[in-house]
C-alpha cells in the first residue's frame, strides 16, 4: 500500500484511534463502563522456578511497582509468565482510584478462584492498594485469596509466599515512612527497550478530599537522588532513550541525606536538601540522549525552578501533566487542592512565558463532585477554552469509602447528571487536541523511535517532546533513534508525517 493510501487510511481511522487512545487513557465511555488499563507480565525462562504471573491495574505506579514486586521474586528463583495458565503463583496489583477499578478485580478473582479447582496448589494474592482495604473480606469472608500484600511489603512476599506453602493465610499490609525500594534494580516487564519508568516518590501527603491514595499508599517518602540517577545510567547503557520520572506530587519530591520522608525533613529541618529541580537537572545531566519526562506535576507546587530547567536542557520533554480537577474555585476548594481557578491559569501563562507556547499541557479533570451545579460545572469548560489542554484524562467522580468527602459529604450529583457533564467535556477535549494537533502540521518534530505502528509494520512510530505520537513511514530507521519527522496530517489523537532526516547531537 502506498505511503499516501496509509495516511487516508490513518486519517480514516482517526476516530477509532481516539477510541483506543481514550481506552488507554482510562476515561469513562459513552456506556458509562470505565475501561481500566490492565497490563500483564512477560515470560522468561529459566527453567528453574515456580513461574509468577502478575496482571497490573490502575496507574503507572502501579506498573512501575509490579516490576519491583518481579525483581524481589525473581531472586527468590521465580520466573514470570504471560500465561494464566502456566502460573504456580498469581498476583493482581490492584488500584482503588475508583469504583469500577474494584469492581474488575472483583470480577477477575472470581474467575481465577475458578482455576483453582484444576490447580489446588495455585496460589493467589492482592497487592497494592486494595489490599488494606479489603484485606479481611478477601482473605476471611469471601476467602478468595491466600495472600495480600501492600505497596510498601512487596520485600516481604518471599516470606509471604512460604507462610501460604505451609498452609497458612499470609497478610502484611503496613504502610512505611520510609520504604522506597532504592536499592531494587526493577526487572522491565512490559518494556519496549526504549522508555522507561523511574519511581522517585512514594505516597502522598495531599489529602485531595475525594482521593484513596493517601489511604492506601501512605505517607510521602523521596527516594535517594544517586540511586535516581544510577537507575536512569543503567537504563541508558541498556540501549534506553527515555524515562519518565514518577511520583503522585513529584514536585514536592524533598530529599536529605539524613531523612528521605518529607515530613520529617520539614520537622527537622534537614540540610543540603535535593528539591525536585534539583533532581531533574542531575537526570538531565546523564546524556543528552537520554530524554526526561515526569509525572504527576501538582499545580500549587511545581516552582519556576523546575520550568527554568526544563526550558535549560533540550533533553528534557517540554511537556506538563498538571491535573485541575475542577475549574470553579469553590469546588477546588471543597477538593482541598491548595489552589483556585485563577492560580491554575496563572500557572498555564507562567508556564508558557518561561518554555514558550510550545509546552504542551494536559490535565485531569472530575465532573459531578459533591455539590457541583451546572454553573460550577460551565466553569470547568470554560476554564479549558482558556488553557486549551493538549489532552486530558477525565472522570466522573466516584465516592471512595474513607476519603475526607465520603465522611464529611454526600455524594449529591446523580450519574445521570456525572455521566452528562463528562460527555460535555470529552467533547470540549476531543476539539482541542484536534486543534493543537493542527497547530503541529507544517512543523518538523524530534520523535524518538518507540516501534512498529500499531497499524502496518510499514510504518514506525514514536513520540514528539510534547509527548503526541507521530507516525511515519520506516524507511531505514530504528527503534530506539530519534528522527525529525515533517508532520503532514493529523487526527486529534495522532500525528502522521515523513521522516526528513536522523536528529545530529
Ligand atoms: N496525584 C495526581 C494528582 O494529584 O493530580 C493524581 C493521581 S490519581 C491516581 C489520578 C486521577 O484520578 C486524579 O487526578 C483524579 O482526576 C482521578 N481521581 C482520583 N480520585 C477519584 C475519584 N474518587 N473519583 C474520580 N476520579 C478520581
Ligand atoms: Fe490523590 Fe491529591 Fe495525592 Fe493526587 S495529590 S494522589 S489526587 S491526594
Amino acid at each position: 500500500m502506498s505511503f499516501e493510501k496509509l495516511k487516508l487510511l490513518f486519517l480514516r481511522l482517526g476516530n477509532e484511534v481516539m477510541e483506543n487512545l481514550i481506552s488507554e487513557l482510562d476515561i469513562l465511555k459513552d456506556s458509562g463502563e470505565a475501561c481500566e488499563t490492565v497490563r500483564v507480565s512477560k515470560s522468561t525462562h529459566s527453567g528453574t522456578g515456580r513461574k509468577l504471573y502478575i496482571e497490573s491495574y490502575g496507574c503507572q505506579m502501579n506498573f512501575s511497582d509490579s516490576e519491583i514486586v518481579a525483581s524481589i521474586l525473581k531472586q527468590d528463583g521465580f520466573d514470570t509468565t504471560s500465561d494464566i495458565l502456566q502460573a504456580d503463583v498469581i498476583f493482581l496489583n490492584t488500584c482503588s482510584i475508583r469504583e469500577k477499578a474494584e469492581q474488575t478485580v472483583r470480577n477477575r478473582l472470581t474467575y481465577i478462584n475458578s482455576l483453582k479447582k484444576n490447580n489446588p496448589a495455585l496460589l493467589v494474592g492482592v497487592l497494592g492498594c486494595m489490599a488494606e482495604r479489603l484485606k479481611s473480606k478477601l482473605l476471611e469472608e469471601e476467602k478468595i485469596v491466600d495472600l495480600v500484600a501492600g505497596p510498601d511489603a512487596y520485600r516481604d512476599l518471599p516470606n509471604l509466599i512460604n507462610q501460604v506453602d505451609e498452609g497458612d493465610k499470609a497478610v502484611n499490609t503496613f504502610l512505611s515512612r520510609e520504604e522506597t525500594y532504592a536499592d531494587i534494580s526493577p526487572v522491565r516487564l512490559n518494556s519496549n527497550g526504549v522508555t522507561a519508568f523511574i519511581s522517585i516518590m512514594r505516597g502522598c501527603d495531599n489529602m485531595c478530599t475525594f482521593c484513596v491514595v493517601p489511604f492506601t499508599r501512605g505517607r510521602e517518602r523521596s527516594r535517594d537522588p544517586l540511586s535516581i540517577v544510577q537507575e536512569a545510567r543503567d537504563l541508558l547503557s541498556n540501549g534506553f532513550r527515555e524515562v519518565t520520572l514518577l511520583g503522585q506530587n513529584v514536585d514536592s519530591y524533598k530529599w536529605s541525606a539524613e531523612e528521605n520522608n518529607k515530613a520529617w525533613i520539614e520537622k527537622k529541618s534537614a540540610s543540603n536538601i535535593v528539591s525536585f529541580a534539583n533532581l531533574l537537572e542531575m537526570v538531565a545531566q546523564v546524556s543528552p540522549k537520554l530524554r526526561i519526562r515526569f509525572s504527576t506535576s501538582h499545580p500549587k507546587d511545581i516552582t519556576d525552578d523546575v520550568l527554568r530547567v526544563m526550558a535549560r536542557y533540550d533533553n528534557i520533554c517540554k511537556s506538563i501533566h498538571l491535573p485541575v480537577q475542577s475549574g470553579n474555585s469553590r469546588i477546588l476548594d471543597l477538593m482541598n487542592r491548595g489552589y483556585s481557578r485563577e492560580w491554575y491559569l496563572d500557572k498555564a501563562k507562567r508556564i508558557r512565558e518561561i518554555l514558550g507556547n510550545d509546552c504542551s499541557i494536559s490535565s485531569d479533570m472530575i465532573t459531578g463532585f459533591c455539590t457541583e451545579s451546572d454553573e460550577d460545572h460551565q466553569d470547568t469548560l470554560t476554564l479549558m477554552d482558556a488553557v486549551q489542554f493538549d489532552f486530558a484524562y477525565m472522570f466522573f467522580y466516584s465516592e471512595r469509602p474513607g476519603t475526607l468527602a465520603a465522611k464529611k459529604w454526600q455524594d449529591d450529583v446523580s450519574l445521570e447528571v456525572k455521566k452528562a457533564r463528562l460527555d460535555q467535556i470529552i467533547e470540549k477535549q476531543r476539539e482541542h487536541s484536534l486543534l493543537r494537533n493542527k497547530a503541529d502540521v507544517g512543523k518538523v518534530h524530534e520523535v524518538l523511535i518507540e516501534g512498529v505502528s500499531k497499524r502496518s509494520d510499514k510504518f514506525l512510530q514514536g513520540r514528539n517532546t510534547h509527548n503526541k505520537v507521530i507516525v511515519f513511514p520506516k524507511d531505514n530507521f530504528k527503534k530506539g533513534e530519534y528522527v525529525n519527522v515533517l508532520v503532514e496530517e493529523c487526527t486529534g489523537g495522532t500525528l502522521v508525517g515523513k521522516a526528513v532526516g536522523p536528529k545530529n547531537f
